[in-house]
């Protein structure tokens, strides 16, 4: 099983379209439609990683958008609770390996603006600019790595 780890500001909502559109939670049909050629090119299926999985509402709202009914039955990955400051540096990769080593996914891709990943998981970094979020030459690089 392959699973895309994905963010959600700095790569779904990026910062160019929240100014346009004036509303911060503001899916933009082409940066879903992106992820949804990912999931079609791939069959991985989502993860998310974003603190929007913390609201009720966060598989509605990426539903209603338009993302493709592809969420890994473990979606969310788990809160992260260690305080130390080496794990905070780390807290997104942290979260990302937590699931990991309890869902075990043959591969993965990170979607995300966020430099707190793990060295470890830097191959499996597609990183996102936040003004700009996700754009086609990062799908070819989350396709590349997760069908290698
Ligand atoms: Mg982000």
């Amino acid at each position: 099983m392959k699973v895309i780890m994905l963010d959600i500001d700095g790569v779904l909502v990026s910062g160019k379209a929240a100014a346009q559109s004036g509303d911060p939670k503001f899916l933009p049909p082409g940066s879903i439609a992106l992820v949804n050629e990912i999931l079609e090119q791939t069959g991985a299926l989502i993860v998310v990683s974003s603190t929007w999985r913390r609201d009720s509402d966060c598989k509605d709202r990426l539903l209603r958008a338009g993302l493709l009914d592809r969420f890994h039955p473990v979606w969310q990955t788990p809160p992260f609770l260690d305080r130390s400051r080496m794990k905070r540096r780390y807290q997104r990769g942290c979260e990302i390996a937590v699931w990991q080593s309890l869902n075990q996914a043959q591969r993965y891709a990170i979607l995300d603006d966020a430099p707190d990943i793990l060295p470890e998981q830097r191959p499996f970094h597609v990183k996102t600019d936040y003004e700009t979020g996700l754009g086609p030459s990062h799908v070819e690089q989350a396709i590349r790595i997760l069908n290698a």
